[in-house]
C-alpha cells in the first residue's frame, strides 16, 4: 500500500510500504480522506529538531472498514467510520483500534468526518463550561474556530462576536451565524467589544490563532474574572509576558488542551454523533482537497491560506 512519509522539510515521499498488521482488537481502514492539521505544518515546514525523521504523520482520518481483528464484534467490513490515530493517516491503509473508531451515516462525505480537531473542540467548550447567555469572542476563526462557532450556538450563548484579519473567514462566521464580525485591521476590536457589552468585556473569549497577538487581543477582550481559554496551539518558547494583567483582571484561564486519551475519545464520540445528527456543517469548511501524490501541495496552501482557505484534505 502507499503512503507518503515525511522524510525533511518540504519532502513527503509516497513509498509503497506492507499493509499494516491488526491485533485482535483493531480494524484495517482503507483510508478515504485525511485532513491536513495546522499541529503539522511546523514539522513539515522546518525539519524540528528532537524529532526523528522519517515521519509518519496524519491523523484526521476517516475511510471504510476493510478487515476485522478476530475479536472484534462491533464492526465490519464496509462499514464507514471516522477515526482517532496519533499518526501514519497519510496512507491508503491504516490499523485503528476499535474504541477510537466512530460509525458515520451512509450520506456523510468521509471528507467532513475529521473526528480529532472536532474532539478537540469539543472537549474545549466543555472544559470552559459555557453558560446560557454567555457572550463570547472568537479570536481567530479559522477551522477550529468555525467548528468552535457552530458548537457555541449550540449551547446557546447570548453573543457570539467573531474576530479575524481575513474578511473571507468573517464571512463564513456570519454565514454559521456570528453575531458580529470585527476585523483588527479595520476596527479598534478592544472598543468594539466593549461598546457591545455594556463596558465590561466579553464573558469568555477564546483564543485560537496561537499566536502572540490574539492571545492578548483575546485578554484585552475579556472581561474582570471572565474566562480566557488558550485554544490556540502555541509551540514556541514558554513565556507570557502579560501575566501581571491577567492577574489583576482574575481571569479564570482555561488551557483547552488535552493528553488524557479517555477525554479525547469521548470527545471524538460526542463530535461525529453530532456531525451524524447533522447539527454541523462542515462543507464550507472542507475548501481544498487533494489526492495522496499531492500532498506537498496540499501543505503548501495549508501555509499559504489563499483566499477562501479554510482547510486542506487529502482525498484518497
Ligand atoms: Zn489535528
Amino acid at each position: 500500500m502507499k503512503a507518503a512519509v515525511l522524510y525533511d522539510a518540504h519532502d513527503f515521499r509516497i513509498k509503497e510500504l506492507p499493509r499494516p498488521q491488526i491485533e485482535k482488537d483493531e480494524c484495517l481502514l482503507r483510508v478515504k480522506a485525511c485532513g491536513v492539521c495546522h499541529s503539522e505544518i511546523h514539522q513539515w515546514d522546518v525539519k524540528l529538531d528532537g524529532l526523528e525523521y522519517p515521519r509518519y504523520i496524519g491523523h484526521e482520518v476517516a475511510g471504510e472498514v476493510i478487515q476485522t481483528g478476530t475479536g472484534v464484534k462491533e464492526f465490519k467490513a464496509g462499514d464507514r467510520v471516522a477515526a482517532w490515530i496519533d499518526g501514519k493517516g497519510y496512507a491508503e491503509e491504516v490499523a485503528v483500534k476499535t474504541n477510537a473508531l466512530y460509525p458515520l451515516n451512509s450520506n456523510m462525505p468521509f471528507k467532513y468526518a475529521m473526528a480529532e480537531p472536532i474532539a478537540c473542540t469539543v472537549n474545549g467548550i466543555e472544559k470552559t463550561n459555557i453558560r446560557l447567555s454567555d457572550s463570547v469572542a472568537l479570536v481567530g476563526t479559522g477551522f477550529m474556530g468555525l467548528i468552535l462557532l457552530q458548537e457555541l450556538l449550540l449551547k446557546g450563548v447570548n453573543q457570539l462576536i467573531a474576530i479575524d484579519v481575513r474578511e473571507d473567514m468573517l464571512e463564513l462566521a456570519r454565514k454559521l451565524g456570528a453575531d458580529v464580525t470585527i476585523n483588527p485591521l479595520k476596527q479598534d476590536v478592544v472598543q468594539h467589544v466593549k461598546k457591545l457589552t455594556g463596558g465590561k468585556g466579553v464573558d469568555v473569549s477564546f483564543e485560537i490563532g496561537g499566536n502572540e497577538q490574539t492571545l492578548n487581543l483575546a485578554a484585552d477582550i475579556c472581561r474582570m474574572e471572565g474566562k480566557l481559554v488558550i485554544f490556540g496551539y502555541h509551540p514556541g518558547p514558554r513565556c507570557i509576558k502579560d501575566l501581571g494583567y491577567w492577574n489583576w483582571m482574575a481571569f479564570d484561564i482555561i488551557n483547552a488542551h488535552f493528553r488524557n486519551m479517555n477525554t479525547i475519545l469521548t470527545g471524538s464520540r460526542i463530535g461525529m454523533e453530532l456531525l451524524n445528527a447533522g447539527k454541523l456543517d462542515m462543507s464550507l469548511l472542507i475548501t481544498h482537497e487533494f489526492p495522496l501524490e499531492k500532498i506537498e501541495q496540499a501543505f503548501q496552501t495549508a501555509k499559504d491560506k489563499p483566499k477562501g482557505f479554510v482547510k486542506s484534505v487529502i482525498v484518497i
